[in-house]
């Protein structure tokens, strides 16, 4: 059998030099993003994001949580206002309106999904663009799609970031990115396409969806389905992304998932669950040229450029440059 990213076995090089370890990108801008604060903190600046959670999602406690230990590694302030399920929208609107009228507040993070009563939209359409670190707001849409980006969200800008800093050629080369949402694929075809790809965005109407994606020199999986790329969706050769993150909490799926990796099933044993992508990555491992694990691929670069837009929006307020790191 052929490692994988948790194997230590025979196949370990192969894997080492194909992997796209997001996470240790992760760690070089975060360390970028660290020496940038320490520079604003010398002018009396301290960049401060305020996460908005509504509800007791426990996913998104945790995503909040984590977002907020990473702020305060780097030297940046950060608050979470918590408020209940049943929160109306006028109350939440007050408080995005609180938010974007605080000249102390930089960012500011609606934490997604927002319960059923909400319209989220509208929630997200009424944030200060210059303080939208998610990127989601229109203005920021609109800016990225004219090729003049401001604020980014951070999934797409962060496989960006990976995909430059790792040299590997886009202009001109064939793009595939599966899934269409706001949040990963309409941004990563915008992205993709200002680099000179050229882009074909899949969805779930899509016809014969494996053979758009074999065409792909670069693919990006941004599906929400599990192991849904198999190696039929892919060329020799091709550079794979796996945005998906999954809990995979039976035992016998992580078996049919990772077979014989034993590493997998001890972590299953211990915590009861491990995470897997919207790739197959054991089977299409073996024919892509570069691929991203999960965990260890996107995730870590989301919360990165979460870091990075932090300090955009605290210079953006304060008409300063933000020094663009050369790759
Ligand atoms: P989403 O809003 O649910 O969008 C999924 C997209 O995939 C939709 O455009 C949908 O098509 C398409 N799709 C669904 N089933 C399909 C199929 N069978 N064939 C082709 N296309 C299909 O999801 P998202 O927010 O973009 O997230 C995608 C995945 O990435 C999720 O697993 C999410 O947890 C993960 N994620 C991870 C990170 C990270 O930091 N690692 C960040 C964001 C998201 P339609 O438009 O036609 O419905």
């Amino acid at each position: 059998m052929k490692g994988n990213e948790d194997s230590d076995g025979g196949g370990l090089m192969d894997i080492d030099a194909k992997k796209l370890d997001g996470a240790r990108i992760a760690g070089e801008i975060r360390e970028e993003v660290g020496a940038e604060v320490a520079a604003l903190a010398a002018g009396g600046i301290t960049p401060r994001l305020d996460a908005v959670l509504v509800g007791e999602d426990p996913a998104s406690r945790v995503y909040v949580s984590s977002k907020a230990k990473t702020l305060t590694a780097l030297g940046m302030e950060s608050r979470t206002h918590e408020l209940p399920e049943e929160t109306t929208q006028a109350d939440l609107e007050a408080l995005v309106d609180s938010l974007n009228a605080d000249p102390e507040v930089d960012g500011i993070l609606v934490q997604l999904p927002l319960p059923g009563a909400i319209d989220t939209g509208s929630i997200l359409r009424r944030v200060d663009p210059e303080k939208d670190v998610d990127g989601f707001h229109p203005e920021n849409v609109g800016l990225l799609q004219q090729g003049r980006p401001r604020l980014v969200p951070c999934t797409p800008a962060g496989i960006m970031e990976m995909l430059q800093r790792e040299g590997i050629e886009i202009t001109g080369r064939r793009a595939v990115i599966v899934g269409r949402s706001d949040i990963v694929g309409k941004p990563m075809a915008m992205l993709l396409l200002h680099a000179h790809a050229t882009v074909t965005v899949c969805h779930s109407r899509t016809g014969d969806l494996a053979s758009v994606t074999r065409g792909a020199e670069i693919l990006v999986a941004a599906v929400g389905v599990r192991s849904l790329i198999g190696p039929e969706h892919v060329a020799e050769g091709a550079v794979v992304v796996d945005v998906g993150m999954h809990r995979v909490t039976d035992r016998e799926t992580v078996e049919r998932l990772f077979p014989g990796n034993e590493k997998k099933l001890a972590a299953f044993s211990k915590r009861g669950a491990v995470l897997a992508g919207d790739v197959d990555f054991v089977r299409v491992e073996p024919k892509a040229s570069r691929i991203t694990p999960v965990p260890g691929g996107v995730g870590p670069l989301t919360i990165a450029m979460l870091m990075a837009n932090t300090v955009t929006a605290a210079k953006l307020r304060r008409n300063i440059e933000r020094q663009k790191v050369e790759t």
